[in-house]
């Protein structure tokens, strides 16, 4: 079970996720995120050390402890458990005003914004520990690694794991709930690193599959994967089932709701991914198995920042190794490429990171004309749109008619139909995609 950061983020929402979790009486993995907005901070305190304002750091560090220390009278019954947990965070402040004397690089960052998750779980065990429940804590920085292309390890996880519940296993009482850290991690050099913002959810699946979960419940403050946007569009439902590549595409594709990565673990090892909703525990939430719905259009998300580049070439006609050479432009600058669409005399491509757009342009001019649209957007449709479905195609460019559309891609997975589009022009094309297939 994992708990994002709305669901840990007031003394009373972790005490109602400590109810949750010990209601089916079963022994329980439990991945928490940081207490919402404190990840925020830690990365606002670190952008200060870049920038050399140490007093920029202290005025947030300050704001945070204050408020950390106000959850603990909220959170806690006991002076003991009070006492304790009031040294630690107050370590856990000292230990952040320790860096503003020093050089600040990513590897200070990382070991600062990995302080939210630490923080949550001691808050949290603590207040399990006080009302009884046999909790320990796990640090995830003892069997959570990434290897030298920073992905995860699954094998190190796997076998750390089973070694340190073990060690449980043969104690005299069995703890009934486990609690470790989602996000943080060590890389290949032993070093603190993370999964990147929102990366709670791969935690939650990798150490699933490495225990070999009944199943991987993402709790959070929805319930569950909606049709469309809910932050931008109207009327949006609760999609209950979905494949797990329909739901890889929506995360990838931005569904803020799950991390794009979380997927692949848990379909791998085949335990079903269910997202719920920790302000209404009962409602029925979404399940992401191997199960197709035939021929049903699920649910469109949008992702932002997207640059197209299209390169026109005369010299594209019959030539082979032409889109070879645009490719490996892109791959030399670790540009990942989005979306793709040839003609005879042309490629437009789609990429999210435009942080090497100068080279990469200049690189592609040797072989044609280049040009380039900045403030686009994705929109992916996702469903079962095998192509021998008919009639899907026509409904979604009929519910795209009024929208100026760039590229479209279609026929790359039996799981998606995508637009790029405006980035002025997202809200109306969700509006309208949703009036049109969902209403
Ligand atoms: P957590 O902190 O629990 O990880 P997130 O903020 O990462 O929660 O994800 C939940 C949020 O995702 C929701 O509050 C919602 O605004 C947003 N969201 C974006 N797209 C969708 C979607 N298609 N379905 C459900 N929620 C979505
Ligand atoms: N706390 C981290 C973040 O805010 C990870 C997570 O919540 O999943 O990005
Ligand atoms: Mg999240």
């Amino acid at each position: 079970m994992k708990f994002g950061g709305t669901s840990v983020g007031t003394p009373q929402r972790m005490k109602d996720v400590a109810a949750l979790v010990t209601k089916s009486g079963q022994p329980v993995f439990v991945v928490l995120s940081a207490m919402s907005g404190t990840t925020n901070s830690l990365v606002e305190i670190s952008d200060y050390l870049y920038k050399k304002n140490p007093d920029g750091a202290h005025e947030v560090i300050n704001m945070l402890e204050r408020k950390y220390m106000r959850h603990v009278s909220e959170l806690l019954e006991s002076d003991e458990s009070r006492r304790q947990t009031t040294e630690f965070l107050k370590e856990e402040f000292n230990y952040l005003r320790s860096f503003t004397k020093e050089l600040f690089t990513s590897f200070e960052e990382k070991s600062i914004v990995a302080q939210g998750e630490i923080m949550s779980t001691n808050m949290m065990v603590n207040y399990m520990k006080e009302q009884g429940i046999n909790a320990v804590l796990l640090n995830a920085l003892d069997f959570m690694r990434t290897d030298k292309n920073a992905e995860p390890d699954p094998i190190y996880i796997k076998q750390k794991l089973a070694a340190i519940l073990e060690g449980y296993a043969q104690g005299e009482e069995q703890p009934q709930v486990y609690v470790t850290q989602g996000f943080i991690c060590r890389n290949a050099y032993g070093e603190v690193d993370n999964l990147l913002r929102g990366g709670s959810d791969y935690t939650a699946s990798l150490i699933g599959a490495a225990i070999g979960a009944e199943e991987i419940q993402i709790w959070t403050d929805i319930d569950g994967m909606h049709n469309n946007d809910p932050r931008i569009v109207d009327n949006t439902q609760p999609v209950h089932q979905l494949q797990f590549e329909e739901a890889a595409e929506l995360a990838y594709f931005g569904a803020k709701i799950l991390h794009p990565t979380c997927v692949q673990p848990a379909k791998y090892a085949g335990i079903p991914v269910r997202l719920l909703n920790t302000m209404q525990p009962d409602a029925e939430g979404t399940t992401i198995s191997n199960t197709t719905e035939y021929g049903k259009i699920k649910a469109v998300a949008a992702k932002d920042n997207i640059t197209a580049i299209k390169i026109k070439s005369s010299r594209m006609l019959l030539a082979t190794g032409f889109l070879r050479k645009v490719f490996e432009i892109f791959e030399s600058y670790q540009t990942p490429i989005d979306m793709v669409c040839t003609s005879e005399v042309g490629v437009s491509m789609s990429i999210d990171n435009s942080s090497h757009l100068g080279e990469i342009m200049d690189e592609l001019k040797k072989y044609g004309t280049v040009t380039v649209d900045t403030g686009m957007c994705i929109i992916c449709v996702v469903g079962d749109l095998d192509w021998s479905n008919i009639g899907f195609e026509t409904r979604v460019m009929d519910a795209m008619k009024e929208v100026p559309v760039r590229m479209i891609s279609y026929g790359g997975s039996n799981y998606n139909i995508s637009f790029l589009i405006r980035e002025e022009d997202k809200r109306r094309a969700l509006q309208s995609l949703s009036d049109n297939l969902f209403a």
